[in-house]
């Protein structure tokens, strides 16, 4: 069982107020779920408290943690949404809520092509903590998997290789996508994992010691030079991103060189390039096989140097450089960019500069928890000094492509057209979140709703105006359907109807109306 003082310790300089917060969340959530119990038959607790560390761990802060404690206590526990609010605000209940719809949200058949999922989670998800606290509640979840039915075991496993890892890693969660992937891989493809695993055991054994001798000489090389080395340390390959590669390679083992890597942590960027060069002088490089990912970073921000050296002692080693700030970037992404109180600022000001409604601000303040600190780097860019870790690369890029019009309504309608180009997220009157095919009408709208809803239409407004049925919804748009039980679906209605939901609702209706008449007859 995770402890209070387990989570605490993680926590990176919590105030008495912070520590006073997780502590309360800690005993309420340990009351609410009391008489549950997970399918291991271990208390429920244990669950939201090993998410709620493993929060602590990636440096989130006191709202999120104790978000993590309390994600299943509405859900499965028995405690009230009104009354989380009392006890710890709208901005936990916001997050805990998020957790709770991303839950309950089905996807017809797990293969279904991940990017659009990708699209519709981090739509969905409109405060990325959402996100981040339900990779915590999924890796403690598959953590447990055995225990669960025999029958789901496939399905959740092969969601989180297709939905959770790939938000890890577009979130440049290195450390979380490859541990999701690893606990997935077994419950997907049981002989390839168990094959996989064969295969790095053997290459362990044979590169382990000489690995550690390689360490030893570039360390001690490096400190003959006086060079400052934080740390080094020997990373074995992903079991996952091994069988991958191993696929591509015709599963020719000789022809991989990172199954381990030797990492060497420096305190600034100019010492990476000079222990770069330190290693060179010491070792021959392969060529082609250097990378500069400081100066050209992964699409997900990831930065480091990657050499592949032959050596005397262990053949062919992979060796990575890179500063702290890195490693914590690599490992943890964006959690480990934001500083979520400085953001909130940002986000009030840029709130007033841009005038965007509640609204409109709903579905994509996720995203613009991250635009302040890109707009910082845009800024900083005219006197050379960018700084390209402080957000992922692909969201610069958006942010690039739109550079012009930074800070002002233009640019976040630009970046939610490139954003959601193939999706309509518009709203109900109580602001919940409905994403829809683009091209989508009030009828797709209400039967999304409800089938009862859809079936007895009577009108529609958008924005407060009533609009035609026939009118298409757009982004940020306030739907509302007005009802009565004499309205009816007609025939009409499947020409405008754009989603195969509504269609087969209205058929259904259709027939259902029409066959007594036929009886008559
Ligand atoms: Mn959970």
């Amino acid at each position: 069982m995770t402890t209070i003082k387990a989570i605490i310790a993680q926590m990176s300089n919590p105030s008495p107020e912070d520590i006073a917060y997780v502590e309360k969340a800690y005993e309420f959530s340990k009351k609410a779920h009391e008489k549950q119990n997970r399918y291991s038959g271990e208390p429920y607790f244990i669950h939201p408290a090993a998410a709620a560390l493993t929060l602590a761990e990636y440096g989130m802060d006191a709202t999120t943690i104790a978000a993590g404690l309390l994600h299943d206590s509405v859900e499965d526990g028995c405690t009230t949404r009104e009354e989380i609010e009392k006890e710890f605000g709208s901005e936990l209940l916001f997050i805990v809520d998020g957790v709770t719809k991303l839950g309950t949200h089905r996807y017809r058949g797990a293969e279904r092509h991940a990017e659009s999922l990708r699209r519709l989670l981090v739509a969905t998800a409109s405060d990325i903590r959402v996100l981040i606290v339900k990779l915590a509640d999924r890796k403690h979840n598959m953590q447990t998997l055995e225990h669960v039915p025999e029958h789901k075991r496939r399905r959740i496993a092969l969601e989180t290789l297709e939905i959770y890892a790939p938000i890890a890693d577009r979130l440049g969660m290195g450390k979380m996508k490859s541990t999701l992937e690893d606990l997935a891989f077994p419950y997907v493809d049981p002989d390839a994992a168990h094959h996989t695993a064969e295969v790095r055991k053997l290459k362990t054994q044979e590169t382990e010691t000489g690995l550690a001798r390689v360490q030893k000489e570039i360390t001690g090389e490096l400190s003959k030079k006086n060079f400052a080395t934080l740390r080094t340390d020997i990373r074995m390959k992903g079991l996952w991103s091994l069988h991958q590669k191993l696929k591509r390679k015709h599963d020719d083992i000789s022809l991989i060189h990172d199954i381990a890597a030797l990492r060497i942590i420096v305190p600034t960027i100019e010492d990476c390039y000079a222990t770069l060069g330190t290693v060179h002088a010491l070792y021959k490089p392969l060529p082609g096989e250097f990378k500069d990912y400081i100066a050209f970073p992964k699409p997900n921000g990831y930065q480091s140097l990657h050499t592949t050296v032959v050596t005397p002692k262990a053949g062919i080693v992979e060796i990575q450089i890179r500063t702290e700030e890195m490693h914590r970037g690599a490992q943890f992404g964006i959690a480990s960019h934001m500083s979520y109180k400085q953001l909130g600022k940002d986000l009030e000001k840029l709130e007033k500069e841009t005038q965007i409604s509640k609204f409109s601000s709903l579905s994509l303040s996720w995203i613009r928890w991250i635009i302040p600190s890109l707009m910082k780097v845009t800024k900083k860019e005219e006197d050379g000094t960018r700084n390209i870790t402080k957000a992922p690369a692909w969201l610069s890029e958006l942010v690039e492509a739109h550079s012009e019009v930074v800070g002002t309504k233009e640019f976040v309608d630009g970046l939610k057209e490139d954003f959601f180009s193939h999706r309509v997220f518009v709203f109900t009157p109580e602001g919940d979140v409905i994403d829809l095919p683009i091209h989508s009408t009030p009828i797709d709208f209400a039967y999304a709703i409800h089938s009862d809803l859809g079936n007895h239409i009577q009108g529609a407004k958008v924005n407060g105006k009533l609009v035609s049925f026939d009118t298409e919804l757009r982004n940020g748009e306030v739907v509302e359907i007005l009802s009565r039980d004499s309205a009816h679906p007609s025939i009409k209605w499947l020409e405008i109807a754009r989603t195969a939901l509504a269609r087969r609702h209205i058929r259904t209706a259709i027939d259902t109306k029409e066959s007594p008449q036929k009886h008559r007859k």
